[in-house]
């Protein structure tokens, strides 16, 4: 009897992994093909200046509008299409595209556009940037490239040439997700970042008391002290923006200001700010 239920449970494990494995292949297919057909979107998220009160930049976010799964998350593919190697081409698409759109927008705010730990190392990652600024016309100042501790896990060396070649050309380092990796104190002083996104797991444990306060607090002095800009990422609530502000951080992103939205909107979205009508709500 244990023997037979030990087979059956075997059985169901056998093809619960088949059926796994069979999920994944199709993915891939499918992400083939959208790469082929130029199948991903871009949305775009505000990023705006405490300091200054005006936006300062949009970031990139890559969405994937699948024909039966629906639109599909960046956390949803972008692992896949790491372990297949097939995020170079997708980085690829979306660094030029990101350009292309900016150059649009009626006023020359920056964008920004992340790179997974895999495509930074990738050593053609330099030329790939130069191109698609040429291609675009995007002045390399207009252009923050957005990367996470995982790179340093890789190579320090490695890291550091190519932040140096980037920052040759004009462009500029965000570290994103800072506190939820590998950085060391060391590491920003040892890299040359314009600046920090703090993760948002620290904003969403902003309350009126308790100790978050004190985390913030802490970056923020920390990056003030090594000419390294902040910037709190998540937020939410006005309650999240009056502690952000009072403890110096000097930029904010999050559903607050605005979700990310289509690409088509931005020139609207931007309009509108400089109209003042969605400032008013995050002034003091
Ligand atoms: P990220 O770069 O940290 O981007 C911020 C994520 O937080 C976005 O999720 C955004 O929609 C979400 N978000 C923004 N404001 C709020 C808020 O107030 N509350 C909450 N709960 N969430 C907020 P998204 O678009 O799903 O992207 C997830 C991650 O996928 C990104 O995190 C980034 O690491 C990665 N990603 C997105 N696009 C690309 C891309 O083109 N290339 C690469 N390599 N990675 C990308
Ligand atoms: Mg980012
Ligand atoms: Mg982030
Ligand atoms: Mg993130």
């Amino acid at each position: 009897r244990a023997k037979e239920q030990g087979k059956a449970g075997h059985h169901f494990f056998e093809t619960a992994l088949d059926e796994l494995a069979q999920h994944r292949r199709q993915l891939e297919t499918d992400l083939r093909a959208a790469i082929r057909d130029g199948g991903f979107d871009l949305h775009f998220q505000p990023l705006y200046s405490l300091t200054e009160e005006r936006l300062t930049a949009f970031e990139a976010l890559v969405r994937w509008p699948h024909p039966t799964l629906g639109l599909v998350a960046p956390n949803d593919f972008i692992p896949l299409a790491e372990e297949t190697g097939l995020m170079t081409q997708i980085g690829e698409w979306v660094m030029r595209e990101a350009c292309r759109q900016a150059m649009a927008w009626p006023e020359p705010l920056s964008v920004a556009v992340n790179l997974s730990s895999k495509q930074f190392l990738t050593p053609a990652l330099p030329a790939m940037v130069v191109q698609a600024l040429a291609m675009s016309g995007l002045p390399p100042q207009r252009l923050e490239v957005e990367i996470t501790e995982g790179v340093f896990a890789a190579n320090v060396d490695k890291t550091l040439e190519t932040l140096h070649a980037l920052q040759g050309l004009g462009v500029r380092i965000t570290l994103d997700d800072f506190g939820t990796g590998y950085t060391s104190l060391g590491h920003l002083r040892l890299f040359p970042f314009n600046k920090l996104k703090i993760d948002q797991s620290f904003v969403h444990d902003l309350a009126p008391t308790g100790n978050a306060h004190a985390v913030i607090r802490a970056i923020v002095t920390l990056a003030d002290a090594l000419g390294i800009e902040t910037l709190a990422e998540g937020v939410e609530e006005t309650a999240q923006l009056d502690v952000l502000r009072q403890e110096g951080c000097q930029q904010i992103q999050g559903y607050l200001l605005s979700r990310p939205i289509a690409g088509e909107d931005v020139a609207t979205f931007i309009r509108e700010q400089r109209a003042r009508a969605h400032v008013i709500r995050l002034r003091a």
